[in-house]
């Protein structure tokens, strides 16, 4: 053995006690660490070690060279893009997962796969979703792609083919409609081989993001029985906004359609009695995507897809050689997902619904709920800014009162980012440049929203100020 890496096995337990003291000390810093660091593009450029400095050396190394080019975006301040932090019983889950080191493809050697099966048991029971099964995959992009997949060999099956087997090019055109998709369902269609054109966009009813029923009802009569698959979109990255799913799934009665539903992040609003209604229907759809390292608040990377149809995601996911059939009963993950090899990141999920229960995450879904709804009533208040959307859930999404133009709204991205109080991302909705606030960490407080109003009234008011 390399005398160093014999010496890093040695002394492994202090050394990983220095590791998780450093840990200790970053998490404790968190709140003070600039909450978002743009990368400057340098540093990357270097030789790789021929020998190397151990463990000891490389956190030191790590800790000068690297660490203060890290952003806060762990931390309770963070509101770009739909973000979520990492509780404590799910850094613990993650590390373990990294010590154990399970692959959780198959249950012939190991119960890893068993401990996800009861995780994602208990999601399904979250999120209403009982009568799905379902798998973990590394993100919302993914889960996506699962369900497209599914549903294109779905659309196969109406025609007596496999496409898994045949190829997308036997299914001839693809119907695909949807109101205010998401940027990862047009990837997953590229993936896919059906094509970014093949998605028709329905129009959404006036002034929102949820699509207009009656004009979806119109589009799917005008394929005059053809089957199609619906994208229906439970919480929109801009205004979080939510088709109505009960009005999709109805017409399911009349039309042949493939429902899958996008609630990356939405679909939480099932853990708050006062917000569930919002994603009222969820349960009728053929899959379903939600996000867990957004608003679950676990480390990256880990997102859950659920499906009704296992038996046709097998099809497209099976991992055996054709003549050993395919698989029945429970199939192994490796069947399930496009990943063959992969890491047992349940164990992060599992963790932290075994330490804080569906009350612990149900309680940061109504913080960040109100949170966003305060700081909206705040920021309106101000006169500074105004809303563009009402805050249905967890995102504030504003612009300047006066001359909203795009170079003024950037201006204002770039100072509350320097500010380093705060982070937010810009967007264009409705045709109009804004930014977006998303709540999503479950560290956030009142003293932090106090600190968020600050930093973007002031980055409002220097704004003024310069021009
Ligand atoms: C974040 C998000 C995605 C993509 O999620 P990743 O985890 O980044 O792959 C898809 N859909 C919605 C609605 C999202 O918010």
């Amino acid at each position: 053995m390399d005398p160093i890496l014999a010496g890093d096995l040695a002394d492994l337990p202090e050394l990983l006690d220095e590791t998780r003291h450093a840990a200790a000390q970053v998490l404790a810093g968190l709140n003070d660490r600039p909450v978002a660091r743009p990368s400057d593009g340098n540093g990357a450029d270097s030789t790789v070690p021929a020998v190397g400095v151990g463990l000891r050396g490389a956190l030191r190394e790590f800790q000068q060279r690297w660490e203060p080019k890290l952003s806060g975006s762990a931390g309770p301040r963070f509101l770009g893009f739909v973000t979520g932090g990492t509780t404590p019983a799910s850094i613990a889950g993650d590390w373990l997962t990294s010590v154990f080191d399970q692959n959780a493809f198959t249950t012939m050697d190991s119960g890893a796969a068993e401990l996800e099966r009861e995780t994602v048991g208990w999601l399904g029971q979250l999120f209403g979703l009982t009568e799905h099964t379902g798998a973990f995959v590394s993100g919302a992009t993914m889960s996506n792609f699962v369900g497209l997949a599914t549903a294109r060999e779905w659309l196969g099956e109406r025609m007596g083919i496999s496409v898994a087997q045949s190829g997308v090019g036997a299914l001839g055109q693809v119907h695909i409609l949807s109101g205010a998709p998401h940027a990862s369902i047009y990837k997953g269609l590229a993936m896919l081989g059906i094509g970014r054109d093949q998605l028709r966009l329905v129009p959404t009813q006036s002034g929102r993001e949820a699509i207009d029923i009656r004009r979806l009802t119109d589009a799917l009569d005008a394929l005059d029985g053809h089957p199609s698959i619906v994208v229906a979109n439970a919480g929109t990255v801009n205004t979080v906004d939510f088709d109505d799913l009960r009005a999709i799934a109805e017409l399911k009665q009349r039309y042949p359609f493939w429902l899958h539903v996008d609630g990356a992040f939405g679909a939480f609003a099932a853990l708050a009695p006062e917000h569930a209604r919002l994603v009222d229907g969820l349960a009728a759809a053929d899959s379903v995507c939600v996000d867990l390292h957004k608003w679950l608040n676990v480390p990256y990377d880990a997102a859950v897809q659920f499906t009704r149809r296992r038996d046709l995601q097998v099809q497209v996911f099976q991992n055996t050689a054709a003549y050993l059939g395919i698989p029945t009963g429970a199939p192994d993950f490796v069947h399930l997902v496009p990943e063959s090899s992969r890491r047992l990141r349940a164990l992060a999920a599992w963790f932290t619904l075994t330490a804080y229960g569906r009350a612990g995450h149900r309680e940061i879904v109504q913080r960040n709920v109100a949170m966003a709804r305060r700081l909206g009533e705040r920021l309106t208040a101000s006169g500074l800014v105004q809303l563009l959307a009402p805050v249905r859930l967890n995102v504030v999404c504003f612009t300047l009162a006066d001359r909203p133009t795009a170079e003024r709204v950037q201006a204002l991205t770039h100072a509350v980012a320097e500010s380093g109080e705060t982070f937010l991302t810009p967007t264009v909705y409705d045709g109009k440049p804004g930014l977006r606030a998303a709540f999503s960490n479950w560290r956030t407080t009142d003293t932090d929203l106090d600190r968020i109003y600050d930093a973007i009234t002031a980055a409002c008011i220097g704004l003024d100020q310069e021009s």
